[in-house]
């Protein structure tokens, strides 16, 4: 069982969506690691800033120790350290209730870590929490996993933290080793090259990462596989390529296709290499390691199935994606084989060029795709300037139909999916995806306003990587959380490209000139919530009854929204709510709840007269204006 449901709002859901990225994005190598000399003591407040209220919110002590040994600083990416830390501190106090958190930074000449060739800055948190059995030890470091996986959950996350710190850790040129006892507590270490002596203590990926490509074509021509020089009747690029180009390669024996597709590679600014042979195809591939390769599968000398086999099973081009060309329909067997993507010859000009963007997507500029499936507009618009960034590329549809076509376009990092579709039952959808080729393995994210009967959540459970279930109160939070997720992008942008954002001081929409209508038998709250109001030079209208409050707003023109009381005497705020609706020209009218204390089902039973919000008494002001603005805004 792989997901998790969730009760949260759409920044829970930005949150998932931004670890997702990241992690396919360590994954695929197109993250760079920015390396600085750090304070430790620099490294120490930002952590200290960061815990300090939580600590003191949950009763924790918080113990920062550095031994008195440690150098002044470290060569590290401090974004990429503090990631890491943080993620490492979350978890020890989410997961404590009782006693006390540290973190202890020390220097260590033995430490048993295999990677780190010197000394190592060792960064332990310890915690007094619940512990890990010691099977799950490296369960909880894979995406999606969790320690109590089935049983129910008291925690909230979604499995991916440790996943990313530990592939940051790699790409640090470091380690992250847990232990635990169950009951009494864990420490994660992150040990951290003290270090750099240039290669020798990162790893290679990190060199990788950091540029250094002439690691690239590192294979020599294995001794078996034939010299392909006779068979060159194309030029191809071979003699031109450099470290930083991007690279297809065409396995094809009809010269005249293989030339149609050089060109095509050439115009998206790719160097080809052009294999007619599966022999040549295999030593090509060892020796220039290209970015992606087309398969013709009917070769001369081999079988192309039994290339590409050779090529998912060779760790130097097994993460190489494949796309492959055949005259049959054979597209299950190449998804088996492990292509990712698949055209039936013969083929059109245009549906070569189309797979053939969708294939050097799979390369790309390391931008991330994220298909969103909603079919309310307002919601999907709101997803849209919420996700959407100089590194997030959304594409935005509004039903079943359009997304499985989406995915047959291009290539996705990511899919968040709404329930109520139009045309298909989500679940559906999902399995459907499932079945495509760029949808068979991509991350998926159900992002539903309805509860779950427990059926459907484990349903869901096995097709998707995890279930959101939006709070009532999700646009409020939407809003405040707009502002962290920018805060969040901002940050991760390199320091010539940020702008100050600076979420005070940005111009909150103004609510002045709304007229709003209050129905609450008392009083007393009416005069409260008027004088609040009036104060942000809202127009306030009230009545103290149900039916007053109907018969005013039938005689009101434009009145924006309605807050109204459920506990009333006579026509109680459910009652009153349900005839307002039942009228069409309010039919879309705004309505908030004031509900006496949040009361389970409450916010069930509002929704369901007919509430587009609730909140509970008494009324907390900012709160209700934060309502207010995502409710007058629209
Ligand atoms: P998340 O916290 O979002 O679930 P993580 O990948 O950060 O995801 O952690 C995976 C799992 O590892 C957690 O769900 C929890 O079961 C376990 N875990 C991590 N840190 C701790 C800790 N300090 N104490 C107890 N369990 C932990």
């Amino acid at each position: 069982e792989f997901a998790r449901t969730i009760h949260g709002s759409g920044a829970d859901l930005l949150r998932l969506i931004n670890d997702i990225l990241d992690l396919s994005k360590i994954e695929s190598g197109t993250t760079s690691i920015d390396l600085q000399e750090v304070p430790f003591a620099q490294i120490q407040d930002e952590v200290e800033r960061t815990f300090d209220q939580i600590a003191q919110d949950k009763q924790l002590d918080f113990i920062i120790r550095c031994d008195e040994d440690l150098p002044g600083t470290l060569l590290t990416d401090p974004t990429r350290l503090q990631q890491i830390l943080k993620n490492l501190l979350s978890n020890a106090f989410k997961f404590t209730t009782e006693g006390s958190v540290g973190l202890h930074i020390k220097t260590l000449r033995e430490h048993g870590v295999a990677g780190i060739a010197g000394p190592a800055v060792a960064f332990s948190v310890t915690d007094t929490g619940i512990g890990i059995p010691h099977d799950k030890f490296n369960v909880i470091f894979e995406a999606f996993q969790q320690a109590d996986m089935g049983t129910s959950r008291k925690f909230g996350g979604t499995g991916l933290g440790l996943a990313i710190s530990r592939e940051i850790a790699a790409l640090l040129g470091g380690e992250i080793v847990v232990e635990s006892a169950v009951g009494r507590g864990s420490t994660f270490t992150f040990y951290h090259p003290l270090e750099r002596n240039v290669l020798g203590t990162v790893g290679a990926r990190a060199v990788a990462a950091a540029g250094a490509v002439e690691e690239r074509i590192v294979r020599p021509l294995p001794r078996t596989v034939a010299d392909d020089r006779p068979h060159r009747e194309i030029e191809d690029d071979r003699e031109r390529i450099e470290a930083t180009d991007r690279v297809l390669m065409i396995v094809e024996d009809d010269v005249v296709f293989a030339r149609i597709l050089l060109g095509l590679a050439r115009d998206r600014g790719f160097k080809g290499l052009v294999a007619l042979s599966a022999a040549a195809g295999l030593a090509l591939a060892r020796r220039f390691r290209p970015d992606a390769i087309t398969l013709d599968i009917g070769l001369p000398d081999a079988d192309g199935w039994s290339l590409l086999q050779e090529f998912k099973t060779d760790p130097a081009t097994t993460d190489i994606p494949v796309h492959v060309i055949s005259g049959a329909e054979q597209w299950q067997r190449a998804l088996d084989f492990g292509a990712v993507t698949h055209l039936k010859k013969p083929v059109t000009e245009e549906a070569l060029t189309q797979t053939f963007d969708s294939l050097l997507g799979f390369v790309g500029d390391g931008s991330k795709n994220l298909l969103l499936v909603e079919d309310d507009i307002t919601q999907l618009n709101a997803m849209i300037r919420l996700i959407e960034s100089g590194e997030i590329a959304v594409t935005a549809v509004r039903n079943a139909a359009e997304a499985l076509e989406a995915l047959t376009q291009q290539r996705f990092d990511c899919v968040v999916v709404d329930l109520g579709l139009p045309d298909l039952p989500g679940h559906e959808l999902i399995a459907q995806m499932r079945r495509t080729v760029s949808g068979a393995s991509v991350p998926i994210i159900v992002y539903t306003a309805r509860d779950l009967t427990r059926q459907e959540e484990r349903q869901l459970a096995e097709i998707s990587e995890a279930v959101i279930v939006k709070d009532a109160l999700a646009p409020e939070r939407l809003l405040d959380e707009t502002r962290f997720f920018l805060n969040q992008v901002e940050s991760k942008l390199p320091s010539h490209k940020r702008t100050p954002f600076d979420a005070a001081s940005s111009p909150s929409p103004s609510l002045a000139g709304n007229r709003v209508l209050i129905i609450d038998d008392d009083a007393r709250n009416i005069f409260a919530l008027r004088s609040a109001l009036e104060g942000c030079a809202i127009e306030v209208l009230s009545a103290e009854s149900g039916q007053e409050g109907i018969d005013l707003l039938e005689r009101t023109p434009n009145v924006d929204i309605a807050l109204i009381d459920i506990m009333m005497p006579e026509m109680d705020g459910y009652e009153t709510i349900r005839r307002i609706r039942a009228n069409p020209p309010f039919a879309d009218l705004p309505i908030i709840a004031l509900t006496a204390k949040a009361m389970r089902g409450d916010r069930e039973s509002c929704i369901a007269a007919g509430a587009s919000e609730y909140i509970s008494k008494p009324v907390d002001i900012d709160r209700l204006i934060a309502l207010l603005r995502v409710w007058l805004n629209r």
